[in-house]
């Protein structure tokens, strides 16, 4: 089965109008692997920006959005109006997310049940804390965080999963290649248990947590991780190499 490779940068609550320009001055000069699909997560109010200054080949992705359409809860945007603008993907239950802002694995799955209804690609965030990790519950984690999605979805078609291990976040730590295999390929597993082999075939895994120009190349050799979810170095014109992770 052959997935294509995907890579996501995710710039978080970072960049103004004129660091933008210098993004997608690196990204328009590449030269990007054609085989390897490209999204941005480009902060709220720059999403419109970017979607027009950036090559259609580049995809443009909201960092969230909230589950229902519209109404009375300031501050937030809907799925809808990342559509409106021009973008067609947004990155649910990142762990800044989860931990930071506190959203529960419920409020994650009502919202990717919804940004799909909306018509968007979701990549869906997943991945344990240190604290768990060292007390063996990293699998444990994750099957919960993929299982509240799963409760909520029927297609998996637009659905990118990122396993991002919360302690390899911007911590210069990153897994290594064996340990994020092992977790991509019991996460398939347990896909092709309790939701379907055709999804655990198809579904693209990616790893994210200090991926960068010089460890993705071994990253990307391994037979489950099917792209990346790049946070710092996504700012960088190192970025470039990580989306050529498998030239
Ligand atoms: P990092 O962030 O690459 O800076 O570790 C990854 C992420 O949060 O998606």
């Amino acid at each position: 089965m052959s997935r294509k490779f995907i890579v996501g940068g995710n710039w978080k609550m970072n960049g103004s109008k004129s660091q933008i320009g210098e993004i997608i001055e690196f990204l328009k000069k590449g030269p990007l692997n054609a085989e390897t699909e490209v999204v941005v997560g480009v902060p709220a109010i720059y999403l419109e920006h970017a979607r027009s200054n950036l090559p259609e080949t580049i995809k443009v992705a909201a960092q969230n959005c909230y589950k229902v359409p519209k109404g009375a809860f300031t501050g937030e945007i809907s799925p809808a109006m990342i559509a409106d603008v021009g973008c067609d993907w947004v990155i649910l239950g990142h762990s800044e997310r989860r931990h930071v802002f506190g959203e529960s694995d419920e409020l994650i799955g009502d919202k990717v049940k919804h940004a799909l209804e909306s018509g968007l690609n979701v990549i869906a965030c997943i991945g344990e804390k240190l604290e768990e990790r060292e007390a063996g519950k990293t699998e444990e984690v994750v099957y919960r965080q993929t299982k509240a999605v799963a409760d909520k979805i029927n297609d998996w078609s637009k659905v990118v999963l990122a396993y991002e291990p919360v302690w390899a976040i911007g911590t210069g730590k990153t897994a290594t290649p064996a340990q994020a295999q092992e977790v991509h390929q019991s996460l398939r597993k347990w896909i092709a248990e309790n939701i379907s082999a055709d999804v655990a075939a198809k579904v693209r895994i990616q790893y994210g947590g200090s991926v960068t120009a010089s460890n993705c190349k071994e990253l990307a050799s391994q037979g489950d991780i099917d792209g990346f979810l790049v946070g710092g170095a996504s700012l960088k014109p190192e970025f470039v190499n990580i989306v050529n992770a498998k030239c």
